[in-house]
């Protein structure tokens, strides 16, 4: 399990990830969580900057998916409908099932897909289950479910082990 921790990239924020790069290594999918990769937890608002990612990967030729842990429905499905994009909630990562269920429904299989997370023990060990490239960023905001606040006490653990400083960009 402890390299199934280990994201093969790292970058501060989304708009750091060089996706045309993603591309040209057989990249045609993304996986992305919503709170604090996204948008920030405590938001519902879209950025432009947002608005143009999400723009500028559709037209490099990916397809988009929003995979959240998050029980609130109608959070996912209004982003999901703002950006005009395929989301799931409730996805219970890290289990594989609900990356898997995306790649199916892109038609695409694990290894074409990226996932881009901010945090280890969901977005990075479910993608790494799941055998797909992952990418983790940092958490856009320090506001957080009171669990994964605790959860991030664990990771910073796991963070040391791994000798991984998100300060750090870049690998
Ligand atoms: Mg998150």
């Amino acid at each position: 399990m402890f390299n199934k921790l280990r994201p093969d990239q790292m970058v501060d924020s989304i708009y750091d990830i060089d996706y045309l790069k993603l591309a040209e290594h057989g990249i045609k999918g993304v996986i992305a969580d919503l709170d604090n990769t996204l948008i920030p937890w405590d938001t519902d608002e879209i950025s432009q900057d947002l608005l143009n990612w999400v723009d500028a990967l559709k037209s490099a030729g990916l397809k988009l998916a929003i995979l959240s842990n998050s029980f609130s429905l109608s959070r996912v499905e209004n982003m999901s409908a703002k950006l005009d994009i395929f989301a799931a909630s409730k996805a219970i990562k890290p289990r594989r099932g609900g990356f898997r269920n995306i790649a199916a429904h892109f038609g695409l299989s694990p290894n074409q897909m990226a996932v881009i997370g901010d945090q280890l023990f969901t977005d990075i060990l479910g993608g790494n289950r799941a055998g797909m490239h992952t990418i983790l960023v940092l958490p856009l905001s320090k506001a957080e479910f009171i669990g994964t606040k605790l959860m991030r006490l664990l990771e910073r653990f796991f963070l040391s082990r791994l000798k991984i400083d998100r300060k750090k960009t870049g690998t």
